[in-house]
């Protein structure tokens, strides 16, 4: 089967720029980043800093930098942050806070990702000399293993404040923040007030070929300017992959509510599906994940007999498939996705 017919449910990570994006980014006005005189990459940052309530915001190629000069900002070697057990920080950076800088994370076990004000009851650690210094709490939202859940507006409010009072710095991971604001009405800033920093993707599913950005005060964001460099991530005429992800910010914010819908589409057809259970049952943004009865094999045997049928998903565990929905697989197309999977459950 070629490769363009296939629906690919794997990542919000597989969208091509479209034709306009790619316009833009061929038009865009560019200069040297690392001497900070790209004028796409300022009026990118500006725009995510506006969006984000903050005062100023850095351009880096990947969430995985902004994450990690995030922790490095807030914590110094022997510092400890806290953290979601599933989270991406944790579990997808390959320990560089570790690796790096010295520092430790404590993990906290959420429902699907969602941690409570009460999970941080006695999570700070005495001052003495036998421990680690708590320093920073982070947030992943919408929680990526937890299958897109957005973290409860009241919860996150809470526990941030409990942090600054215990004074914590809080980081949030918004990988894919816009989700969060679009399935809840509740806009970027408003999210981002109750953090320090705040790291948002435009290469998930706003569609954007690459790159990420870090948001706070501007202090901060001038340390981490030294700290993205010393990582090897000073870029020079980014503008042109700046230029996609303005592009991303105008046009492919709103749309997030098709992806929404698609994935709600997708999780009923898979509810009905005998041997298929959604895990968690609760459909909240563009993230399906769900458990593969082991009559039908393991998920990844399960993937490769839909993939047989035209259809990608990603096996996230011995029985766990994830589908996530994007501006690569039209919504359109969710009778095929439906179809593929009662073929491959009956053979
Ligand atoms: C994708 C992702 C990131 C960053 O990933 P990169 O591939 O390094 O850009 C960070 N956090 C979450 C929750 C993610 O899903």
């Amino acid at each position: 089967m070629n490769t363009e017919d296939i629906l690919d449910y794997r990542s919000d990570t597989f969208t091509r720029p479209t034709p306009a994006m790619r316009a833009a980014m061929a038009e865009a006005e560019v200069g040297d980043d690392v001497f900070d005189e790209d004028p796409t990459v300022h009026r990118l940052q500006e725009k995510v800093a506006a969006m984000l309530g903050k005062e100023a915001a850095l351009f880096v190629p990947s969430g995985s930098m902004s994450n990690q000069i995030a922790v490095r900002l807030h914590c110094d070697g022997g510092d400890e942050f806290l953290c979601e057990a599933g989270c991406h920080i944790y579990n997808y950076e390959q320990g560089t806070f570790a690796q790096w800088g010295g520092v430790v994370a404590r993990t906290i076990q959420g429902d699907h990702g969602v941690l409570k004000p009460e999970h941080f009851v006695d999570m700070i650690r005495p001052e003495n000399d036998h421990s680690v210094r708590t320093r920073l709490v982070t947030l992943e939202n919408t929680h990526n293993r937890g299958a897109g859940r957005v973290q409860p507006y009241g919860h996150v409010e809470a526990i941030c404040r409990w942090a600054h009072d215990h004074g914590l710095r809080t980081h949030l991971d918004g990988a894919r923040l816009w989700n969060a604001a679009v399935a809840t009405g509740i806009s970027p800033a408003r999210w981002s007030a109750h953090f320090d920093t705040v790291s948002v993707c435009f290469s998930k599913g706003l569609g954007a070929p690459v790159g990420s950005a870090l948001a706070g005060p501007r202090d901060m964001i001038r340390r981490a300017r030294r700290l993205r460099k010393c990582l090897g991530g000073g870029m020079r005429q980014a503008g042109i992959i700046a230029a996609g992800a303005l592009y991303a910010l105008e046009n492919h914010v709103d749309r997030l509510c098709e992806d929404h819908a698609h994935a709600r589409q997708l999780a009923s057809a898979i509810r009905d599906v005998p041997g298929l259970e959604l895990v968690p049952p609760e459909i909240d943004t563009n993230m399906v994940i769900f458990r593969v009865a082991e009559q039908l094999g393991t998920a990844a045997e399960f993937c490769e007999r839909l993939k047989a049928e035209g259809v990608s998903m990603l096996p996230v565990g011995r029985q766990l498939v994830r589908a996530v929905t994007h501006l690569d697989v039209p919504a359109e197309s969710v009778g095929k996705a439906e179809e593929a999977i009662s073929k491959t459950v009956v053979r």
